[in-house]
């Protein structure tokens, strides 16, 4: 890992790696200087060759200053104010896709799955993931219905209401792979990046889903009568990559 120091008033469009140019890195505050970490580079690459299909950087490089502000909100010690960090878009590719490519492929660094980008960054350890559903603070996708939690950035959720939800949350990723089948035959395997307490496995895509934490008993949550009901459609859940970690939006 090697972090390139570049100015934007000299080098705007000068390339980097193969298909990137230190424009799409730079701070949105309008700074002169861009950092771009060399490994990032390589890693857009390889997911620009992979999917075919172009990459749009919403934040590159942030100083510290624009980091910090209200309007971004990102972490202290950001890795995006290192240089090591970009949010992307890949055209076409829903941030899901991405995120799985990018933990079968990398063993080091960090992924953040939310709903319309994928953060990757370098950070020199262990691949560490977290999942949040667009905002920078713990999100709480029904949790006014007691059911859902959802976890990052190792930070205090408060708000819980009736459960006791205050405090540190560990972060436990299990990557599921669940297979659907309908009446019709047709089968569809999804993956997904679930959530967990001490009974239930959650997961969702434009639906909520459940399973206890051995895997059985399959549910699909009826929001408008606002009950859980088997779901025998799904079958064959299983799961591989457990992380363990307090994770944060680097
Ligand atoms: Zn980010």
């Amino acid at each position: 890992m090697a972090v390139q120091t570049y100015s934007m008033a000299t080098q705007a469009d000068l390339q980097v790696g193969q298909y990137f140019k230190v424009r799409e890195f730079a701070c949105h505050d309008g700074s002169d200087t861009v950092l771009i970490d060399d490994e990032l580079v390589n890693r857009l690459d390889r997911i620009r060759t992979v999917f075919g299909s172009g990459i749009t950087i919403t934040s590159g490089y942030r100083t510290p200053s624009y980091n910090a502000s209200p309007s971004v909100g990102g972490a202290r010690n950001s890795q995006h104010t290192k240089g090591t960090a970009a949010d992307i878009q890949v055209r076409g590719v829903p941030p899901l896709a991405v995120a799985s490519f990018y933990e079968e492929t990398f063993s080091t660094g960090g992924l953040g799955i939310y709903n319309t980008f994928t953060h990757v960054d370098t950070r020199n350890r262990s691949l560490v993931i977290w999942k949040n559903s667009g905002s920078n603070t713990v999100s709480s996708t029904g949790a006014s219905e007691g059911y859902w939690k959802d976890y990052q950035n190792a930070a205090d959720p408060g708000g819980g209401s009736t459960d006791n939800d205050s405090g540190t949350i560990t972060v436990v990723i299990k990557r599921l792979q669940v297979t659907f089948t309908w009446e019709n035959g047709n089968s569809y395997v999804g993956n997904y990046f679930p959530s967990e307490t001490d009974t239930h496995i959650y997961f969702n895509d434009n639906n909520f889903y459940r399973c206890k934490s051995d895997f059985s008993r399959p549910e699909k949550w009826n929001p408008d009568q606002k009950y859980w009901s088997t779901y025998p459609v799904i079958s064959n859940i299983t799961y591989n990559n457990i992380y363990t970690e307090g994770a944060s939006d680097g």
